[in-house]
């Protein structure tokens, strides 16, 4: 069945040729999007909303969150805010509650931040494995995770699991662990950070994962400058994510490469980190993509609009470029051009706000401010009364 789906004040497509729309009007066929163009221009369909001059873009592209897990870490956050420091060995209290709940209860909670993250525009998200941390609970993880997520990536190389040999750990990773959950995942990550694996050892993961097939993503240079980002560009990773602290040499590398930035900034916030350095990485060139790194330990938000938001007003993106990093630019960094976008023959993943252009999304702050979605063409919440 095609909607049609007119009235729309201003509509970002990110795509090169279309622009961004005024008076516009999109037809949504199947799972599809059929057609766009001026609304006075528009085919007859089978259905018909009109949005009243309603902001439309495209839905939230996720490309990184940690969602297969139990537990909470409530005290953390609270000593965190009473001035302790993070670190990475926060992780192992997520393992010990993830390792202990059945598949149905990680389910049912990744189910659930799912449908809260797609109530706020988000409808093409990717999850990671990294709580389980031996072979069983990361097989079942990722089995788990591609029954919800659009895109699941593996990150045995999360943490060091308390009590384990790093060495003996990188081994099982590189082996037994990869050779079980290779066939569930398209991606593999590695948490190249201090506390948790150094760069050689971060090296033989991602080798080792790229011998079996998969995609590369990293996490690199949260905590200080490290080897993340090197290590990310020389290997050719689609992303290299959180990219807090970055030396000159980094930055090059990036805008020299097709590998994204990817800014966490609510985890940088809730760490009590700087914020990512947003503006030298587009200055330079290099590609930048906005994700909310929802997590329960250092980043417990699936808002991607608290991102853009964030990135707008503190990190001096503007608008359209913080808007891009969070559909186009989460759709490069997952190497995708079927998401992201609203041009023929993308996916009818669509946000419609309750504002008349994207520019509210920064200017007013914390309004929530979406008032329908549609995902592969379904229409998930809408939260407005459309003119038929
Ligand atoms: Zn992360």
């Amino acid at each position: 069945m095609a909607v049609l789906i007119t009235g729309i004040g201003e509509l970002t497509t990110n795509d090169a040729e279309l622009g961004k729309l005024r008076d516009a009007a999109v037809v949504v066929d199947g799972e599809v999007i059929a057609w766009v163009g001026s609304a006075a221009d528009a085919p007859e369909a089978d259905e018909r909303i009109d949005v009243d001059g309603r902001a439309v873009l495209p839905g939230w592209v996720d490309s990184h969150t940690h969602l297969v897990f139990a537990g909470d870490r409530t005290a953390e956050f609270e000593a965190r805010m009473a001035g302790k420091a993070y670190s990475a060995g926060g992780i192992a209290v997520t393992v010990n509650a993830t390792r202990s709940a059945s598949d149905e209860q990680l389910a049912a909670n990744l189910r659930r931040h799912v449908d809260e993250a797609a109530k706020q525009g988000t409808t093409c998200l990717e999850t990671k494995t990294g709580y389980g941390l031996n072979v069983e609970d990361e097989v079942r993880s990722a089995r788990i995770a591609a029954e919800v997520a659009d895109e699941v990536t593996f990150l045995g190389a999360h943490l060091v699991p308390p009590g384990a040999d790093a060495e003996s750990y990188v081994d099982l990773v590189c082996g037994d662990m990869l050779d079980a959950v290779a066939p569930l995942v398209r991606w593999a990550d590695v948490f190249c950070e201090t506390g948790a694996f150094d760069e050689a050892q971060s090296g033989r993961v991602l080798k080792a994962a790229r011998e079996r097939g998969l995609g590369l993503r990293v996490h690199g240079n949260q905590l200080g400058e490290g080897p993340g980002v090197r290590l990310a560009v020389e290997l050719g990773a689609a992303s290299v994510d959180h990219c807090t602290y970055l030396s000159e040499a980094d930055v090059e590398a990036l805008a020299a490469s097709d590998t994204v930035a990817t800014l966490l900034p609510a985890c940088d916030l809730s760490t009590r980190q700087p914020l990512a350095p947003a503006r030298r990485l587009l200055d330079a060139g290099a590609t930048v993509a906005l994700a909310s790194n929802a997590n329960p330990g250092s980043s417990y938000t699936t808002s991607m609009a608290f991102c853009v938001t964030t990135a707008v007003l503190q990190m001096r993106m503007t608008i359209d470029e913080a808007v891009w990093a969070a559909t186009a630019g989460g759709a490069r960094a997952l190497r995708r051009d079927d998401v992201g976008f609203v041009r023929p023959g993308a996916r009818a993943d669509l946000q419609v706000l309750e504002a008349p252009s994207t520019t509210h999304l920064a200017y007013r702050p914390g309004v929530p401010l979406t008032a329908a979605v549609w995902r592969r063409g379904e229409l998930l919440t809408s939260g407005f009364a459309s003119k038929r």
